[in-house]
């Protein structure tokens, strides 16, 4: 059977390199992106240059005739999906809840709560024995922020992250008797351009040391994480959370 991944927001940052790990893995790999069709071409082509298969498809995931749309398109070039990651998110620029706009708050949980939930709900039509479907994996990317709250800087992103989190657990044990499990990743400070899309380019090396390992973690080690829990090795994993964070 072919294993069919389709990454939200595959085309910079961790997406684009679980995309990548995945296509050297075997998937079928749709790479979704939002903005930046050229980026989503370079992974693309990446994954095809070292022998694998990819495709691209553009989609805002808060739009949910987008997603389904995407969905039908991969359908119609790779066969329905088999594993979906959950990774596209947006945070916005540093500040406190007290000035903070509803426009904002609202497109943050869209993106990042909503987006999740569309995608999942369109894999799970595909994936679910309930509907003839072969099971699968899921797998949210989440944050620290989780946990920590972002005090300062985002709360209303920290919190997109904790329904996240909630979300994971709910949807791991509404499927566990249909043939997907469903796992999150929460990856601490990552070294992607999320940072800078909050005008805190210097924020990665300013909470460095506020990391137990003192240095900051790549987005292939939060794909690693993420490739496992796709994998058959983790068969009994749902419903858990991998911390890839450096002990914060
Ligand atoms: P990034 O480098 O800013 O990349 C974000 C990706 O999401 C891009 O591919 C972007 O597509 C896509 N995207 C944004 N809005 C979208 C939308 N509405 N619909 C579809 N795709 C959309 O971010 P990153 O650091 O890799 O973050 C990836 C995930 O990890 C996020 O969920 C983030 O919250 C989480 N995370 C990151 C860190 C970190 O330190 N980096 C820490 C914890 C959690 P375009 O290229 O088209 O714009």
């Amino acid at each position: 059977m072919d294993r069919v991944l389709l990454v939200t927001g595959g085309s910079r940052g961790i997406g684009a390199e679980v995309a990548r790990l995945a296509g050297a893995k075997g998937y079928k790999v749709c790479v979704n992106y939002a903005r930046n069709k050229a980026a989503a071409q370079d992974v693309v082509k990446a994954i095809q240059d070292a022998g694998g298969d990819a495709m691209m498809a553009h989609a805002d995931v808060a739009e949910e005739a987008d997603v389904k749309a995407m969905f039908r398109l991969v359908d119609q070039e790779f066969g329905p999906v088999t594993a979906l990651v959950n990774n596209a998110g947006i945070i916005d620029q540093s500040g406190k809840v007290a000035d903070m706009t509803a426009e904002r708050i609202n497109r943050i949980l869209s993106v990042n709560v909503t987006g999740s939930f569309l995608c999942a709900r369109e894999a799970t039509r595909r994936m679910s024995t309930e509907h003839d479907g072969q099971g699968g994996a899921i797998v949210n990317v989440s944050s620290a922020a989780s946990r920590l709250g972002s005090p300062g800087e985002f709360i209303d992103y920290a919190a997109s992250k904790g329904a996240m989190d909630t979300f994971t657990i709910g949807l791991a044990k509404e499927l566990a008797m249909e043939g997907i499990r469903v796992n999150a990743v929460r990856p601490g400070l990552i070294d992607t351009e999320i940072h800078a899309s909050a005008g805190d380019a210097d924020r990665v090396e300013r909470f460095r040391t506020a990391v137990p390992m003192q240095r900051v973690g790549s987005a292939r080690e939060v794909a690693e994480a993420v490739l496992w829990l796709l994998s058959d090795a983790a068969s009994y994993v749902t419903g858990s959370f991998i911390d890839v964070s450096g002990g914060r």
